[in-house]
């Protein structure tokens, strides 16, 4: 079991108080380099999932001041900073990737409440200079309300930082359901809010049964706003349960990013960056590159330039300094990799790096050997679906025409990235492709400051920038003679 002065309560968080499932069930969380059971936590279900909402609508009685609001965002940014050690070592031993990524995603997190704290004067309210009709026009931004965040496994702490900075800054209360494999790096998070004196209901964390809490979620008239970050396909079922309650959505979806390299980019850096895109969090992660696109005239030589790279790189527990690949979450993730792998080679793929490797006896453990497909193409699983682990699958083109072409044939959009020494190119075509987040001689993901969000099947709604704080706002005009 795993001991931290972060986790000296292993429960929810509901109205204000540590909370238990009602009828005191609990699941377990094991830690995925090892299998080792790490924590129970609370199995809550639909009734604590509205006692949550109703207390979270009842902390909505009482404004706070932006001031007020702006002060708890700098305090949990240095809250998050002060405790970055020992949260890191929770995410990553429920989570499973190297320590240094997690305090990469300590420090991410912590980002994004610097960010809104220093942009919530966006909310002030606007009069309208023009005077229409002759009268006096005012546009405010009021809170959204009562917001469910739900979160996904691969960044427990940065996906949650995202949704819920802006809308504790937009004064809405949060009622947060994170992912059943990693709840810990929450209830340690809870910790730290804890020690805020937030108004009982503002911040909930319920951990537990994700279709019957999303069956609250996603129909309890109070609750006005979901913001999710998921699966394109659990994001669908809660577009179709909202429906009948007109709910407003922010959908941050999978992606299937496609990473083009033209024949005048410059190798080393192009190859540098799929790197340190691909490989971050086991290849888990939403903007990986999951689609590698090369121009034929340098096939071979970024092929090599990968493989050179790939093949140094060490697998093993995310605690060991020397890691840099952890293991995937569970056996599921590890048979989907395979799966993908087995069907490339079988429609004709090459692997030039990566082994076979047994499927895991156990759910747990199961570690991937990084892969280098060459060959591959449109009609593959790695080329149709996101990946989601450590594999770089190379396909070759002729033209521009036809690498926008490939990278737009998904009905994914949430990030691309194009290598090419041209800029005037490098504009035309990322004009071109039709994803949220875009690198031009990068494979950097998101930052605070900026929006960022899917197009297409990607979902919808914007994290980060202002846009990310005016999604928990609804705009509200007050005219007078
Ligand atoms: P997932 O299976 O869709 O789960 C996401 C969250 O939804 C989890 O908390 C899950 O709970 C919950 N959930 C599942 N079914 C639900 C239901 N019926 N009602 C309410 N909540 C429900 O996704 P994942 O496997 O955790 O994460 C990987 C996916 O997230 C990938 O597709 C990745 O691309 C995407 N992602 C997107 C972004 C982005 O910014 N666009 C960022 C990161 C990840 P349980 O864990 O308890 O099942």
């Amino acid at each position: 079991m795993i001991e931290s002065p972060l986790l000296q309560n292993r429960q929810g968080f509901v109205a204000g108080a540590w909370t238990s499932a009602r009828d005191g069930k609990t699941f377990a969380v094991h830690n995925p380099a090892t299998g080792e059971q790490i924590a129970d936590v609370p199995a809550m279900c639909q009734e604590e999932t509205t006692a949550a909402v109703e207390a979270a609508d009842a902390s909505l009685r009482h404004e706070v001041p932006v001031a007020q609001r702006r002060g708890w965002l700098e305090e949990i940014e240095r809250l998050l900073l002060e405790n970055k050690p020992e949260l890191a070592r929770v995410i990553t031993l429920e989570q499973g990737k190297p320590l240094k990524e997690s305090i990469v995603e300590v420090d991410y997190a912590a980002q994004f409440f610097h960010f809104f704290a220093q942009h919530l004067d966006q909310l002030q309210a606007q009069q309208l200079s023009e005077h229409p009709r002759g009268m006096n026009w005012e546009v405010h931004h009021r809170p959204a309300g009562v917001v469910a965040l739900i979160t996904p496994w691969n960044f427990p702490l940065a996906m949650l930082a995202k949704k819920l900075a802006p809308a504790l800054g937009a004064g809405c209360a949060a009622v947060v359901k994170p992912a059943e494999n990693t709840p810990l790096t929450c209830v340690a998070l809870w910790h730290l809010l804890d020690r805020l004196g937030l108004p009982a209901g503002r911040a909930s964390l319920v951990t537990g049964e994700p279709v019957a809490m999303g069956e609250v979620l996603c129909s309890h008239p109070a609750v006005r706003l979901i913001s999710f970050t998921g699966s394109t396909e659990v994001g669908r079922v809660l577009i179709a349960k909202t429906a009948p309650h007109v709910k407003r959505l922010a959908m941050e979806l999978g992606g299937n990013a496609p990473f083009i390299v033209m024949d005048d980019a410059d190798i080393t850096t192009a190859a540098d960056a799929l790197m340190a895109n691909k490989f971050r969090c086991s290849g888990q992660t939403c903007v990986c590159a999951n689609r590698v696109y090369v121009q034929r005239g340098i096939a071979a030589a970024f092929v090599e330039a990968m493989a050179s790279r790939v093949s140094k790189l060490k697998v093993g527990n995310g605690m060991d300094p020397q890691t840099d690949i952890g293991p995937l979450i569970n056996r599921d993730g590890f048979d989907k990799v395979d799966r993908h792998v087995a069907d490339a080679l079988k429609r004709g793929a090459k692997r030039v790096v990566g082994t076979d490797r047994a499927r895991p006896a156990q759910e747990w453990g199961a570690f991937y050997s990084p892969t280098v497909l060459t060959g591959t193409t449109s009609d593959m699983l790695v080329s149709r679906e996101e990946t989601f682990g450590p594999v770089v699958a190379i396909g070759e083109y002729e033209s521009e025409s036809e690498a926008i072409e490939l990278a737009n044939g998904t009905p994914y959009g949430l990030s691309a990235y194009l290598f090419t020494r041209d800029d005037a190119r490098a504009r035309r075509m990322a004009a071109q492709l039709r994803f949220g987040h875009v690198g031009l001689n990068t494979a950097t993901g998101p930052t605070p400051e900026a929006p960022f969000g899917g197009m297409k099947q990607s979902g919808f709604g914007r994290e980060g920038g202002v846009e990310g704080l005016l999604e928990f706002c609804e705009p509200q005009t007050v005219v007078t003679p």
